[in-house]
């Protein structure tokens, strides 16, 4: 991603809920209407690209209970398993830099693909044409396929920042926990078709600026693959894409990225509170360039989930000190499960 340029706070307080107004939402209630509003501040509900609204909490219709009790949870929220995500994390930073064209990029590969063994996977490789010269680009795909029509898709970069090559840095949460949350993200969704929609896994390559950030200078990966997908039909099928990066790091929170769609924003927030994650989300909003920004300018449904800044006034952000004491397994749980769960509210719509 480019480091940010600004910050802002963005979400207000929750909207004041005076009891008269609460009074009057219980009697409605007890009346046979449903609502949700005015409990916890929550966005109101989503309207999907399918037309469906979220389905309404249920009202409680007994005399003196509250309506902003929270709705009674459909299923278990699932569960990645975060200290393998962690472990892996610290394997991939393990090999050092891998900035595109070299022999730890390389070992990188295979270390991805062998643990896709089994699985369907596709490559999307050529050669890119970059101020720096021509480098090998190879994003590597993952499908696992559901009954249902449609494509969810989750990006995360595997290649660490090029102009930082020969200073030691190893990208820890810029490269390495996006590689190790879709790994984790593998373990979850192999074995039977999915009841849902399919989910795709793309490990992206060249996302960093290999000079300057500029729109011809970076995400060389997915520029090339949208470009390709909606070439050969692809993108129509994508209900939402999600791009995960810098996830991992100990205070994770994750950017409101006003680039990404709403409505999908919307809906991970749903998502991360059901885990109690809630306070994880949306402290910032502001505009990011990373991997969503080439779907999202062929109008498909996009969230950047990244945390910004990383480390106070983002200093640990490319630079040596992107190692792994500043991240952590809870992080990546946090992330990981609300992501789950939100691939769980997409089969729904
Ligand atoms: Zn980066």
């Amino acid at each position: 991603m480019k480091p940010p340029k600004s910050a802002k706070p963005a979400f207000l307080p929750a909207p004041l809920c005076p009891l008269w107004f609460r009074f009057l939402l219980a009697l409605l209630a007890a009346a046979s209407f449903s609502a949700t509003a005015c409990s916890k501040g929550n966005p109101a509900p989503a309207m999907g690209p399918f037309g469906n609204p979220e389905p309404p909490a249920q009202a409680k219709t007994e005399p003196g209970l509250s309506i902003a009790d929270p709705p009674v949870s459909p299923a278990p929220l699932p569960q990645i398993d975060a200290k393998r995500a962690f472990q892996y994390t610290r394997e991939v930073t393990a090999f050092g830099e891998r900035y595109i064209g070299n022999e730890n990029h390389k070992k990188l590969e295979h270390y991805i693909l062998d643990h896709l063994k089994g699985d369907q996977v596709e490559d999307d490789a050529f050669t890119a044409d970059t101020v720096e010269g021509k480098f090998p680009v190879r994003n590597i795909i993952a499908k696992f396929p559901g009954k249902k029509d449609g494509i969810i898709a989750i990006l995360g970069h595997y290649d660490t920042n090029y102009p930082l090559r020969n200073t030691g840095y190893v990208g820890a949460n810029d490269g390495g926990s996006s590689t190790a949350i879709l790994l984790e993200f593998a373990n979850q969704l192999r074995g039977k078709t999915r009841d849902g929609y399919s989910v795709w896994l793309v490990w992206t390559d060249g996302e960093e600026a290999v000079k300057t950030w500029t729109a011809t200078d970076s995400l060389y990966g997915t520029r090339h693959l949208a470009e390709k997908w909606e070439k050969d039909g692809t993108l129509k099928k994508i209900k939402a894409l999600m791009v995960m990066d810098m996830i991992g790091a100990q205070d994770v929170n994750v950017l409101r990225d006003t680039n990404s769609t709403p409505w999908l924003l919307d809906l991970i927030h749903s998502a991360a509170e059901r885990g109690g994650y809630q306070s994880h989300f949306y402290d910032l909003q502001f505009g990011e360039d990373d991997d969503h920004i080439p779907f999202v300018q062929r109008g498909v449904p996009c969230a950047d989930v990244i945390s910004v800044p990383y480390g106070y006034n983002d200093v640990f952000h490319h630079t040596p000190q992107d190692t792994m004491d500043k991240l952590s397994p809870k992080s990546l749980e946090i992330v990981g499960n609300t992501i789950l769960e939100t691939i769980h509210l997409l089969d729904q719509r």
